[in-house]
């Protein structure tokens, strides 16, 4: 059974970034408002996750660790998904290729530790902690040490998780992240909750992650296709990068990096934009969920849309509107 579960973790954990996404967005789910990150050696030594989130009480610890448990969905809902996680799999995954601990307090509960070592979750534990959760993650791949090898540098690692955490932190301007290397006990990336309606949150948050430039040339987008809607930034073709592409693309909420949508976005931009240049946007394209899946592989950020012409629809005429408002 733990071979299976290796087996199946090495699914949905990778690299110390995809470790690092599971658990933030965990603490997303949890309605976190601040969440730190803590790495040592690019994640691969340890990997922290603090939230101020609802917390786990002390008896749901060794739930939370059990492969498909989730406290998220209920079976008859299984196409209606709103919060990230819904498979229950990640913490059991994570636990299979590290050293897991989880630490937590739900209000009006004391708060209690769980740590699972060799596979096998130890009893839980009193510990002292305020509010929320303590995700901790030792030791990535110690037990499979061909998987180790195929990790890069600390330096590369460490640059996969601060551009998770980043799109993280596009798609929730209201929550604030903090990514701290402990090696160097140095603050890689702080964005403070942002304030105001979505739209003055997330160009507030883009100009902490993407610079006052992008912010200064980004052209508020706010469009509708059927049953599709897109909100966001895209920059002035003027702003647009050359070897740097600034292209972030959300859908229900989550980065995804998918082609169908890359190739609308350069679309969009082809009368504007010469070969070598990419267009910089920020771009939330949300429907109902049965509409999309998001899920296609659980490592991957592919989506599949019912309808594709929709979707790519939505993003060029969303677009080339704005840039002709703009008088392009
Ligand atoms: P999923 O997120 O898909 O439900 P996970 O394995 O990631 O599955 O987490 C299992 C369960 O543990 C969650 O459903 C949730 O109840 C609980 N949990 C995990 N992380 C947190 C957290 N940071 N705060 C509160 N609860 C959490
Ligand atoms: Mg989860």
């Amino acid at each position: 059974d733990s071979a299976v579960n290796r087996i199946a973790a090495g699914e949905v954990v990778e690299r110390p970034a995809s470790a690092v996404k599971e658990l933030v967005e965990n603490a997303l789910d949890a309605g976190a408002t601040r969440i730190e990150i803590t790495v040592a050696d690019g994640g691969k030594t340890l990997i922290r996750i603090k939230d101020d989130g609802c917390g786990i009480a002390p008896e749901d610890l060794p739930l939370a660790l059990s492969r498909h448990a989730t406290s998220k969905i209920d079976g008859s809902d299984l196409l209606n998904i709103h919060t990230f996680g819904f498979r229950g799999e990640a913490l059991p995954s994570l636990a299979a290729v590290g050293r897991l601990s989880l630490t937590s307090r739900a209000p009006g509960q004391e708060g209690a530790e769980i740590r699972v070592s060799g596979g096998q979750a130890e009893p839980v534990r009193p510990a002292a902690l305020n509010r929320g959760t303590v995700a901790e993650l030792r030791d990535l791949f110690y037990a499979t040490p061909a998987r180790l090898k195929f990790l890069r540098t600390d330096r590369a690692e460490m640059q996969a998780v601060t551009d998770i955490i980043k799109r993280l932190a596009m798609a929730e301007p209201f929550v604030g992240f903090t990514l701290i290397d402990a090696g160097s006990d140095r603050t890689v990336f702080r964005a403070d909750p942002e304030s105001g309606d979505l739209f003055d949150a997330l160009h507030a948050r883009l100009s902490t992650i993407l610079g006052k430039e992008f912010a200064e040339n980004a052209l508020r987008i706010d469009a509708t296709r059927e049953d599709l809607h897109m909100t966001g930034y895209a920059a002035l073709p003027t702003y647009s990068r050359g070897a740097a592409v600034a292209q972030f693309l959300f859908v229900n909420g989550r980065p995804v990096k998918d082609k169908l949508l890359t190739g609308a976005l350069r679309a969009a931009y082809f009368d504007f934009l010469s070969r070598d240049r990419h267009p910089a946007a920020a771009l939330f394209i949300d429907c109902d969920p049965v509409l999309v899946d998001v899920n296609v592989h659980p490592a991957k950020s592919e989506v599949r849309f019912r309808d594709p012409a929709i979707a790519r629809g939505l993003i060029v005429s969303g677009l080339r509107h704005a840039l002709a408002e703009a008088g392009h």
